[in-house]
């Protein structure tokens, strides 16, 4: 799960980690009374998506006034944010953070990862900030420093010194900053995070050392153990499809293909795809209706399935264990009856009470294509999406 940058920088501050004042606002006249707030000579108005690049996209402005931030609030608010993280559709934005602008010195990078081939959690920093660390990894890898810390032991001090000097910095900034990076590691960890990044980690002209930029991603796995990190959720930024299916307690991944998958079981769910391609064309979505999905699942995937409009066939793969093979067939008759599927349908049952689900297929009038096994079916699957 991500959230946004003002509730990054909420959750960090908490753990020591410095960073400009501000509050977020979903309405100019909101915007410019935090401003107000403030107190200060110079603003910053930063639109908040879930996506980076946005200062290159027009979302992030500097206000040198109260009237500046209400208008450049009013122009941000509402606006399609296209960066390179959003796709060419973009992302609409419903609400600005307003800070105090920094007077920045230098822009460095500063980010945190679990490494699985270490077992670790790997820092890496470098003086590039402000750019793209994969680039940088690209064109200029020595630029980058790693630093592993072993979980068991955790972050040590003389880590963080390691890392200061390798940004460059000297005297009391050096202490900031091994404070903030001890902040980031304990927030990173007691919130069982996959991901924090600051790009960037700022040295402003008064010396300070701030966190100008947050980005947090969390293990959807932990998350039963951190009610408040999952309150920051935010359904907006969601694919609706994938939210809709996540109700139904469905697994589905939108992807560009043009064949539309029905399977139980992640496993199978994959080897399906796998045999896409290997037929040459793609699929259209993941999608796992799980073990023991019912006739209603089945239903609401199909749905699914058909209001993407890529979708030039659907191949529906099962294999009935804990599931039956005729909650299978119902709920496919049940979603021609109210849907319709104008699609080639090509599905391929085995297992439980197969015999029974082909059955139903067969007397229901529907126009089923299917295979004596997985490889001949998602072969007819691919040549009739053609
Ligand atoms: P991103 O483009 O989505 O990664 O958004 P960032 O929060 O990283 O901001 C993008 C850029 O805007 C930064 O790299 C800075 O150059 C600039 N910026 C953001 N806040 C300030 C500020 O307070 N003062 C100044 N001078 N520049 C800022
Ligand atoms: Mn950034």
């Amino acid at each position: 799960m991500n959230i946004h940058e003002y509730q990054a920088k909420e959750l960090l501050s908490k753990y020591g980690v410095a960073v400009p004042m501000g509050k977020v606002a979903s309405h100019e006249d909101e915007a410019e009374y935090i401003a107000k707030d403030l107190n200060v000579e110079k603003f910053v108005v930063k639109a908040q998506i879930h996506a980076g690049g946005r200062g290159k996209g027009g979302g992030v402005k500097v206000a040198n006034s109260l009237e500046e931030v209400k208008r450049l609030a009013s122009e941000i608010l509402g606006m399609i944010l296209v960066t390179h993280q959003t796709g060419p559709e973009g992302k609409l934005v419903t609400k600005v953070l307003v800070e105090e602008a920094s007077n920045i010195a230098t822009e460095l990078y500063l980010g945190m990862v679990i490494d699985r081939a270490t077992e670790n959690i790997v820092i890496m920093a470098s003086q590039e900030g402000g750019m793209e660390i994969e680039e940088v990894a690209r064109t200029n890898p020595e630029k980058i420093l790693k630093e592993h810390v072993d979980p068991t032991v955790g972050l040590l001090p003389y880590q963080c010194r390691k890392i200061a000097y390798f940004l460059g910095l000297k005297g009391k900034t050096v202490n900031k900053a091994v404070k903030l990076i001890l902040g980031l590691y304990k927030a990173f960890t007691d919130n069982d995070c996959s991901l924090a990044e600051i790009n960037p980690l700022i040295i402003t002209n008064e010396g300070e050392v701030y966190a100008l930029d947050a980005k947090m991603n969390f293990d959807d796995n932990a998350l039963f153990r951190h009610p408040d990190v999952e309150k920051m959720h935010d359904p907006n930024e969601e694919d609706p499809t994938e939210l809709e299916a996540k109700k139904w307690g469905i697994s589905y991944v939108k992807l560009d293909g043009s064949i539309g998958c029905l399977v139980n079981g992640a496993g199978l769910a994959m080897s399906t795809m796998d045999i896409i391609k290997h037929h040459g064309a793609e699929p259209a979505n993941f999608l796992d209706v799980g073990g023991g999905a019912t006739a209603e699942q089945v239903l609401q995937a199909l749905k699914m399935i058909l209001s993407d409009p890529n979708v030039k066939a659907i191949f529906v793969n099962i294999f009935g264990g804990i599931m039956k093979c005729d909650t299978i067939a119902e709920g496919i008759i049940t979603a021609a009856k109210e849907v319709g599927i104008e699609v080639p349908l090509i599905v391929r049952l085995e297992g439980t009470n197969v015999e029974l689900g082909r059955k139903l297929l067969s007397e229901s009038g529907l126009n089923i294509i299917t295979g004596k096994d997985m490889g001949e079916a998602a072969a007819k699957a691919v040549e009739a999406a053609k």
